[in-house]
């Protein structure tokens, strides 16, 4: 099978590349056309993930395809966009049919589910690496970024966390489990839903926003250091799910602070908005609060301060390779 068979049995062929709203062009031609609408910018965000970094070469290529592009989909989530479409530049060791069926499944199914469609990409030979640029469409200033966040503001964020690291022994295999708790981990890490409706309701709402991908501690430390404020967190309201802490126990807190991989938007949010955003997002927790001042600090019940945990995932960084 050559490269342009490859392409367009499993990618031009898919669900998720089929005629879609704001497509006037897609794959097939040497750009794809992208509409968009009078008055709105376009929100671009790339995300890659190789083998044996990020996922293990056995990793089941649907859920591998429903990952690549949901971690990618999270970070229109946070900046408050409305997809619209993404590409694909794949690196492939071999054209494996079976791989490739399971994976441009898993794709189209998260594709589907985020409102997006497959415009474009590139496709080529060697170690299994996947790169996902997805494109999305926001009113002009009105998108979420990480530099608003005010004294006074209340920090909340979108759902439990930690399940992703708590995945993470299981996904490796350095753990074995098949009950419920280690199920429903390994359905938030290999699935992980990209909290889009929140980004939307979060438009005109929210002073700052972003997605927990390299752990709460660390990610709330970007809005701190964009925005010249100081984030508190009070550790007993981080919202855990039972899963979590039946996998995890004693180190539950640990994946909920430092932990990456959880896809949850952390937001900084003027009080007089909290009952909207909790009506509309049931699962918003309030974790703490913005004040004058710098960093981030972590509270016990009594507010006396906590050392944190290790800190966040870095690529190249001293705590990551
Ligand atoms: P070019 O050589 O002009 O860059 P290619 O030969 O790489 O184009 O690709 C041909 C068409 O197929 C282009 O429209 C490209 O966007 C699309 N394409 C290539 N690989 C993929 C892929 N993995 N998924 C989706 N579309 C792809
Ligand atoms: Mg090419």
């Amino acid at each position: 099978m050559g490269e342009f068979e490859l392409i367009r049995r499993f990618f031009a062929a898919a669900p998720c590349a089929q005629a879609a709203e704001g497509v006037a062009l897609g794959i097939g031609d040497d750009c794809a056309l992208l509409q968009l609408p009078a008055g709105e910018q376009l929100a671009v965000s790339t995300d890659t993930l190789v083998v044996g970094v990020h996922f293990p070469a056995s990793a089941d290529p649907f859920l591998l395809g429903q990952r690549a592009l949901a971690v990618a989909a999270s970070d229109l989530a946070a900046m408050g966009a409305t997809p619209l479409g993404f590409t694909l530049a794949i690196t492939l060791p071999q054209a494996d049919e079976a791989w490739l069926q399971g994976f441009a499944r898993g794709l189209s199914q998260m594709a589907g589910g985020c409102g997006l469609a497959l415009v474009g990409g590139d496709t080529t030979r060697g170690p299994l690496s996947l790169t996902v640029t997805v494109f999305g469409r926001v009113p002009a200033g009105r998108a979420l970024t990480r530099s608003g966040a005010r004294p006074g503001d209340l920090l909340c964020v979108g759902g439990a966390l930690g399940d992703g690291a708590g995945a993470l022994p299981l996904v490796l295999g350095q753990r074995q489990a098949t009950d419920a708790a280690a199920e429903h981990l390994l359905q938030r890490y290999w699935a992980p839903q990209p909290q889009l409706g929140l980004g939307l309701l979060l438009r005109g709402k929210a002073t700052a926003a972003l997605d927990v991908s390299d752990g709460l501690l660390a990610d709330c430390g970007h809005i701190a250091r964009a925005s010249a404020v100081a984030l508190h967190i009070e550790l007993a309201r981080v919202p855990m799910s039972p899963a979590l802490q039946a996998i995890a126990g004693a180190t539950a807190a640990d994946c909920a602070l430092a932990g990456g991989d959880d896809y949850v938007l952390a937001f900084t949010l003027p009080p007089e908005h909290l009952a909207a955003v909790q009506a509309a997002w049931p699962a918003t927790v309030v974790i703490g609060r913005a004040l004058a001042g710098a960093g981030v600090t972590l509270l016990d019940d009594s507010g006396a301060v906590i050392q944190p945990p290790r800190a966040g995932y870095q690529h190249f960084g001293s705590s990551g390779d």
